[in-house]
């Protein structure tokens, strides 16, 4: 279940050499080469997904707690003061490379701004409008 034109694949799989942080049998941790504060990593299932509606079921219960799990390890060792855990799906949400991956961004105290947004506003029937919306989706 790879795909052999994919460099996650490659990556998560030792073809190509990487910053390994931790592997399994279903996951490769790696250190992103253009990280957003020391010690950002990328979580890489070991087999080929595209994006998160893509990731079975399997998978995606362990994602989480080994996403836990390195954050903790960072606050530990690198004496991060927390950290971000962010998944990008699509384009125009950022994505670049097209294999389901899960990066860790140590945040240290003093450190730049990232993942945060100017709140919007709202009404309370706007908020009912839309989030009726987004459950006829889920049907
Ligand atoms: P995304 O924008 O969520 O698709 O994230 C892709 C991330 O992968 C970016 O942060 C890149 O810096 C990182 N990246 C791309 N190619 C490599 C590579 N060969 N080794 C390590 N990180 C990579
Ligand atoms: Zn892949």
């Amino acid at each position: 279940m790879t795909d052999k034109d994919c460099i996650f694949c490659k990556i998560a799989n030792g073809e190509i050499p990487s910053a390994s942080v931790y592997e399994d049998e279903n996951f490769r941790v790696i250190l992103d080469m253009g990280p957003a504060a020391k010690g950002h990593a990328l979580i890489l299932p070991k087999n080929h997904f595209k994006d998160l509606n893509e990731l079975d079921e399997a998978t995606a219960a362990k994602v989480l707690p080994l996403a836990g799990r390195i954050g903790a390890a960072m606050k530990k060792s690198l004496g991060c003061a927390g950290y971000n855990v962010v998944q990008n799906n699509g384009v125009e949400a950022g994505q670049t490379v097209f294999h389901f991956h899960v990066h860790v961004i140590p945040r240290y105290e003093g450190g730049p701004k990232m993942v945060e947004w100017e709140p919007g506003s709202s009404t309370p029937e706007g908020l009912a409008e839309t989030a009726k919306s987004i459950a006829q989706g889920l049907n």
